[in-house]
């Protein structure tokens, strides 16, 4: 009987020893935390958005950070693959807005409590407060890890400890000096996924706000980098929300890039409607409101806090009445509208980041096993691997995929 060890026991972690277990194998899961799947408790906004109903092409698409090393695992175990077998396990699911797939009950804790059910049924040993604190290996090839209690022999093991963000969940870092100490490479460690910070003031005001229906552009050399259509937040220190953390990934390789030229964040307040329709809609409601100050003639437009901050960056007086505003600078009050402009100083922390970009090298993994290219019998497996996604399950899907084929190869080799 072959004796499994896997470091971490998050959503990769989890899976494997759950695959492992019913393969047949002695499994030993330690984790370093007090429970299992801290993270996965948190995901989705505590409910779990488990992985996506679209093709698995579309993962690819939507993994920025190495899509590509997945085509191996999503070949093997797919998101249909995923709920299969989550529907085996009792776990019922639903599909919402953009393809997301979440626990019927909205529950992200169902998700972590069918999993230690599965543990439990095939017999996985979880050992909880029980940081690896070495990999052990002889002649390239995995003899077991070490613990403060124990050393632990085995014929393969699994590193899933995640990557370096929101480190309350236990996810520090851990598995990259794990790897480094048997001669694995890791890459820069970067936040992905990770609000932004910038430089106006003004936004301090709003904070709090939130946008729907926006689109949100990075700009830099005179060029739009990259647009998104969606919701947005302001903060203490700049913006953050779905579109933004999705931009994140481009702002941050813009930053990495280290020119002088500024990069900026343009939001269409009103994306629908082309510039001369949103002249005319203003024209109408300069009509409605002629007798008022600017001030109080574009409460059917904006939100109320959002007024005087856009009538100062179109350099307007919001004192002046509404019959007195030039075409000139109505034209400018659109163009803003449509322009509002923030510089970016940087990212949040990779401790805030949803994911971490970047981890162990890809180049010393087979991307149809997750095996370890310099040692026998170690495998990687989720977050610890240089691969990050944008939201909408596809970092999930990407633990559980690469999990399962890690574990899978361990038991039956390549077939
Ligand atoms: C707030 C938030 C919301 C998210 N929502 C979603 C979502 O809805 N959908 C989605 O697809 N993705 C989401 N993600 C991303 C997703 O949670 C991660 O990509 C995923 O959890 C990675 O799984 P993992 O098993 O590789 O790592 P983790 O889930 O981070 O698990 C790693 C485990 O290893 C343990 N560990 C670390 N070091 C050691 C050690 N030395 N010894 C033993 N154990 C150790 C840790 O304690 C941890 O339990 C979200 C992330 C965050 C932060």
């Amino acid at each position: 009987m072959k004796q499994i060890v896997i470091i971490g026991a998050g959503a990769a972690g989890l899976m494997a020893a759950a695959i492992a277990g019913r393969e047949g194998a002695r499994v030993i899961s330690l984790e370093k935390m007090n429970m299992v799947g801290k993270k996965m408790g948190i995901t989705g906004k505590g409910r779990c958005n488990i992985t996506n109903s679209a093709d698995m092409s579309e993962f690819i698409k939507n993994t920025p950070g190495n899509g590509k090393f997945l085509y191996g695992a999503y070949e093997r175990f797919s998101n249909t693959d995923l709920l299969d077998l989550l529907h085996s396990w009792g776990l019922k699911t639903k599909v919402e807005r953009g393809g997301r797939v979440f626990p019927e009950s909205d529950s992200a804790l169902e998700v972590r409590n069918t999993f230690m059910k599965v543990l439990k049924q095939y017999g996985v040993k979880v050992h909880l407060n029980e940081p690896v604190q070495e990999i052990v290996v002889e002649n390239n090839s995995i003899t077991g890890v070490r613990t403060e209690k124990e050393f632990y022999a085995a014929h393969a093991v699994i590193i899933a400890t995640g990557g370096k963000s929101y480190p309350s969940t236990g996810s520090t870092g851990d598995g990259y000096t794990l790897a480094s100490g048997v001669g694995h490479s890791v890459t820069d460690i970067r936040p992905s996924l990770v609000p932004i910070v910038t430089k106006e003031p003004w936004v301090k005001i709003i904070m709090g706000l939130s946008l729907r229906n926006v689109e949100v552009s990075v700009i830099s050399k005179g060029k739009t980098q990259a647009s998104m259509f969606g919701e947005m937040m302001f903060t203490h220190f700049g913006l953050t929300g779905p579109t933004i953390l999705s931009l994140s990934h481009t702002v941050g390789k813009l930053l990495r890039k280290k020119n002088s030229e500024p990069i900026t964040i343009s939001i269409n307040l009103k994306p629908a409607l082309s510039a001369e329709t949103l002249d005319k809609r203003l024209q109408k409601d300069f009509e409605l409101y002629s007798k008022k100050q600017l001030n109080n003639g574009m409460k059917d437009l904006l939100p109320q806090n959002l007024i005087p901050i856009i009538i100062e960056l179109a350099q307007l007086d919001g004192h002046k009445p509404i019959n007195q505003i030039t075409k000139e600078e109505r034209l400018r009050l659109c163009h803003t509208l449509q322009h509002m402009t923030v510089t970016v100083e940087g990212l949040r922390p990779v401790e805030e980041a949803i994911v971490t970009s970047g981890g162990l090298s890809l180049k010393e993994f087979n991307p149809k096993t997750m095996e370890s290219k310099l040692v026998n019998g170690l495998y990687g497996a989720g977050e610890v691997l240089d691969i990050d996604a944008f939201t909408g399950g596809y970092n999930l899907q990407a633990a559980f995929s690469t999990a399962y084929v890690a574990a899978m190869h361990i038991i039956h080799g390549d077939d």
